[in-house]
């Protein structure tokens, strides 16, 4: 790749901004450390690190070993581990019937191939069944099991329904936080492809279904969390956060390639956490406020670690004064053109914390813009929203919004551009080191309306 690159951009390094101690840790940030602990978060044998899963929990095991290399004070409830017990709902498959019926066929669905959670034993003969992909009225639907076949956003389906079933090509089980409700809102799938085009193709499809009262277990999962202490005696009790999630979404069923490794989402950030912090903890004077790195699980299954982490914050949150959260600074080959020596953060006029990073990037030669298009839309779109809505100021900075494997079995490490990585982990480690250093904690930009509810929700942690 690019690592002579590397050298001439370090050299970029405005003298004078920053102190020789400073520009010295900066070098400790190498492309190829990247590049070997990708290849290892990334690999197969970790099966796309799914929450929860063997290969997510491989995953935290080596981020702690890397916090604890790097001299990181240990930060978790367990060393550097911040541990969560999740609940898995799974469809019972003993006992478990369901025939679709039509035009005189007949087909016998699989437990394995519908997910069907409920509290009750499920028993019904004949039941008509419609494909629908536009919402039903209460009358349209009134007895009836409705197989949802639409795209987008999940409709509202009248209570009248005798069963609602989402055709969906695989049927997996339903990971939730039992510490909250809301997570609990359950979608019944239905993978049979020969079912559902069955019930598609015909007027008269009836089902007939018996299931009993769905499993259910725990799983414990981990976010990973590690403190390098600050240098002032007063500051040194207040946080600044550098996150990242290391989950992905696991496997497929079927493929050559069934696994979705996430390389650049978000490995790339989550080595990006692991290097900025080898990188800062040699720092013969530590900034004066203490830095937080903290890799979550559970983003892909709905912010899952990172609200985990704000009703458990390990530190106090009206002491935390930001959180770069960082997704996707690995990949260059954005779907809207390269995006070379560039980053972006979401919600950029929502607080203060863009304008540090805009002047790290003068002095790091990386050009640091608002897209107009995506910055607030993907505001809400990864862990940074679950500080937010707690009132830290937080934004996600990232490379490339999307790329042509994003959320494919084709993200995969040997594809990230590491030199471009190093630079933009360098000036997102003098971005830091400016918030750790700067007596006056950043703002949520009240002006923005956009932006304040987040407001609202910082005087109240005050
Ligand atoms: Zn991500």
């Amino acid at each position: 790749m690019r690592s002579v690159i590397v050298f001439a951009a370090a050299l970029t390094l405005a003298a004078g901004q920053l102190t020789p101690d400073e520009q010295a840790v900066l070098q400790r940030i190498s492309p190829d450390s990247l590049r070997g602990n990708l290849s290892f978060l990334s690999s197969d044998l970790l099966e796309g690190r799914a929450t929860p899963s063997r290969g997510l929990d491989l995953a935290a095991e080596f981020i702690a070993s890397r916090f604890r290399a790097a001299g990181l004070e240990p930060a978790g409830d367990d060393g550097y581990f911040q541990t969560a017990a999740l609940s898995i709902r799974e469809q019972n498959p003993s006992g478990f019937e369901m025939t679709v019926a039509a035009g005189g066929k007949s087909i016998q669905v699989p437990a394995a191939e519908a997910s069907i959670l409920t509290d009750k034993t499920i028993s019904f003969e004949n039941v008509p069944i419609v494909a629908a992909d536009r919402e039903l009225s209460a009358d349209q639907s009134a007895g009836k099991v409705i197989l949802w076949t639409g795209r987008g956003r999940r409709p509202k389906i009248p209570e009248t329904a005798a069963l609602v079933l989402f055709a969906a090509p695989a049927a997996r089980p339903t990971v939730f936080d039992p510490e909250t409700s809301s997570s609990r809102a359950f979608f019944n799938t239905l993978a049979s492809a020969e079912a559902i085009a069955l019930i598609k193709g015909a007027k008269d499809a009836r089902m007939s279904l018996r299931v009993e009262p769905s499993l259910e277990h725990s799983a414990k999962v981990r976010n990973v969390a590690g403190i390098l202490r600050g240098s002032d005696p007063a500051l040194r009790e207040t946080y600044v956060m550098l996150t990242a999630h290391y989950d992905h979404v696991g496997m497929r069923e079927t493929g050559e390639d069934r696994i979705y490794n996430g390389a650049n989402d978000d490995g790339s950030g989550t080595v990006s956490v692991i290097e900025i912090a080898n990188a800062l903890a040699a720092l013969n004077s530590h900034p004066k406020r203490s830095i937080l790195f903290v890799t979550f699980f559970g983003e892909e299954i709905g912010l899952v670690g990172s609200r985990y982490y704000g009703r458990h914050p390990l530190e106090p949150l009206a002491k935390t004064v930001a959180d770069l959260n960082l997704e996707q600074v690995g990949r260059t080959d954005d779907t809207e053109g390269p995006q070379v020596g560039a980053a972006t953060l979401t919600g950029f006029d929502f607080s203060d914390v863009p304008k540090v990073l805009i002047d790290a990037g003068k002095l790091t030669g990386v050009k640091v813009y608002k897209n107009e298009k995506a910055s607030d839309a993907y505001f809400a779109r990864s862990d940074n929203q679950a500080m937010a809505d707690l009132g830290v100021p937080a934004h996600t900075l990232c490379v490339a919004f999307e790329y042509p494997d994003y959320h494919g079995v084709g993200d995969e490490w040997p594809k990230i551009d590491y030199a471009n990585m190093a630079k933009i982990d360098r000036m997102v480690a003098v971005g830091l080191m400016e918030l750790a250093s700067d007596a006056a904690p950043p703002k949520w930009n009240e002006e923005n309306s956009a932006a304040s509810k987040y407001a609202a929700a910082a005087k109240k942690l005050k």
